[in-house]
């Protein structure tokens, strides 16, 4: 399993080098902001989202012990 903790040096989608990183709503992969802008565009972006913030709540909660 590769390190996802720190972005490579060059952007995963598009292999252009960035001056900054964030990670795909979609997968671990970590993406220039053009490719973000291109992510944030798509029409299941936003269900993406929900489902990235409905699995971090269930971390939370299984974390707290419940
Ligand atoms: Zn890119």
């Amino acid at each position: 399993m590769r390190n996802r903790d720190y972005p490579g040096t060059c952007c995963d989608r598009c292999f252009k080098k960035s001056m900054a990183y964030i990670m795909s709503m979609y997968n671990t992969q970590w993406i220039c902001m053009d490719c973000k802008d291109k992510e944030q565009k798509r029409e299941d972006y936003q269900q993406a989202v929900d489902r990235d913030v409905a699995e971090y709540m269930q971390r939370v909660e299984a974390a707290r012990g419940r």
